[in-house]
């Protein structure tokens, strides 16, 4: 489906350089990445943010309680958001590293354990309340006058490609803007790609997501814990409180209706057995909210005038904690393109500059993805001989110390190729 129009720019429309659609985590650290490049920048919200109250969210935040959204943010991530001024904030308000990793076969004897210290690294990650991330980021936004939010706002239209690769987004109000370049970070649902006639891979995962914040008897040691089942994997990630987890049970749809039907108690309960009461007995739980979980990728990131990036671009399965480092690592490499190509004075709305962008990201996120499918399905499987391989093969990896530190370091940002940005210094 496509709603472009084309057509020539209108007088009236008020020129900027570059549009950002959506003020998430990936459209806002998009905006800071590029912050340095004096372009006047449009980040468009359809959320009421009023900025003032961000500062004192970030102060209050030790007194609120936890965020049911959370991410486990990797090295890499940590930097780029570091590089953008927006960690100390972060760090200050609430984040809880994690220094190991836990995760075994439910229906088998397959264990891995993963430990910052054989990395010789303080902490394998952290987990962040998506609520503070953005918080961090909207509070460096208002350092920058080059960077303008306007919230409560909505794109209606989007038109084809005016002279020089120029677009022209049509507001629900009727306002009319014009820029260089239009970058699409409003998540899953991104009417931007829509109306830019991005075709989408899809496809349902046969999970839901169950989320909420947990009590727990026992310490979480800061360690990550994720169990397989049959129905799918159950993570307890580690919070602040060395007693309070975030909860992630992705299960069957029909299994996932059924755990939102019990009270709090049963639920507790439950739950503590499907987690082998590893951390003792379950003895609270938050709201819980419930998340279809579905695959989805766009056949192309760009068009001229137009990138598409981040939740917009590629959604995967929650399991290995990846959706949001992906988009971040999106934000960097594209802002990284960009800056190139106006130092060499290039055109940076042409497509033949965003494709740079998009052979520099897409490969990998196509990877991450397939690795998500391939997990999702291996440990799905009843089959007696795939469950074998894979409880052989978490074991064997476990022993491995050189190729399970390998793959730990991808997972965690610290090798592979990676946009500046995302760099150590
Ligand atoms: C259960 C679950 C657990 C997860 N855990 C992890 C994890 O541990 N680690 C990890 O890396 N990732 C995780 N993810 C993925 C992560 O949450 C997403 O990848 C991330 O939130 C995407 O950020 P985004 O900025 O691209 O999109 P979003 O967060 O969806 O932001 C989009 C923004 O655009 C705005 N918007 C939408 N439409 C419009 C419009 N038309 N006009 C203007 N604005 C608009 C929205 O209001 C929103 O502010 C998880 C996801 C789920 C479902």
């Amino acid at each position: 489906m496509t709603n472009e129009t084309a057509g020539p720019g209108t007088a009236s429309a008020e020129p900027v350089d570059i549009v950002i659609v959506g003020a998430g985590m990936v459209g806002l650290t998009t905006a800071l990445a590029l912050a340095g490049s004096g372009l006047q920048i449009s980040i468009l919200e359809s959320r009421d943010v009023a900025l003032e109250r961000v500062a004192n969210q970030l102060i209050a935040q030790q007194a609120q309680g936890y965020d049911p959204r959370v991410s486990a943010l990797t090295c890499a991530s940590q930097q780029i958001l570091a590089h953008i001024g927006a960690w100390p904030a972060m760090a200050a308000a609430r984040v809880s590293p994690y220094t190991d990793m836990d995760v075994w076969d439910g229906e088998g004897t397959g264990h891995i354990h993963f430990c910052s210290r054989e990395l010789h690294e303080p902490a394998l990650g952290h987990i962040v309340e998506n609520r503070v991330t953005v918080a961090a980021l909207l509070q460096q936004l208002a350092e920058h006058s080059n960077l303008t939010l306007r919230s409560g706002v909505q794109v209606s239209g989007l038109s084809a490609p005016l002279a020089g690769d120029q677009r022209r987004l049509t507001l629900i109000d009727g306002t009319e803007l014009q820029a260089q370049l239009v970058i699409a970070c409003d998540g899953a649902l991104s009417r931007t790609r829509q109306m830019a006639g991005i075709p989408l891979l899809e496809w349902d995962y046969g999970h839901h997501a169950i989320v909420t914040t947990v009590t727990t008897e026992q310490p979480h040691q800061a360690t990550a814990w994720q169990r397989f089942t049959d129905d799918g994997p159950l993570a307890m990630l580690p919070l602040a409180d060395p007693h309070r987890c975030s909860l992630v049970w992705s299960t069957s749809p029909g299994h996932a209706r059924d755990l939102q039907a019990l009270d709090d108690d049963a639920f507790c309960q439950v739950l503590g057995q499907a987690f082998e009461y590893r951390l003792g007995a379950i003895t609270g739980s938050d709201p819980r909210h419930c998340f279809p979980l579905r695959q989805r990728h766009a056949k192309d990131y760009v068009r001229p005038g137009i990138a598409v990036i981040g939740d917009a671009a590629h959604t995967i399965h929650p399991l290995a904690g990846q959706g949001v480092n992906l988009g971040l690592l999106d934000a960097a490499a594209l802002a990284d393109t960009l800056l190139t190509a106006i130092a060499q004075g290039e055109c940076y709305g042409s497509e033949r500059v965003l494709k740079r962008f998009e052979r520099e990201r897409q490969t990998s996120n196509l990877q991450m993805s397939a690795a998500m499918e391939g997990f999702k399905r291996l440990f799905n499987s009843q089959q007696p001989a795939l469950r074998l391989a894979r409880n052989l093969g978490m074991t064997l990896m476990n022993r491995l110390g050189p190729v399970k530190n390998h793959v730990v370091q991808q997972a965690m940002g610290l090798s592979g190729e990676l946009p500046p940005l995302a760099r150590r210094r």
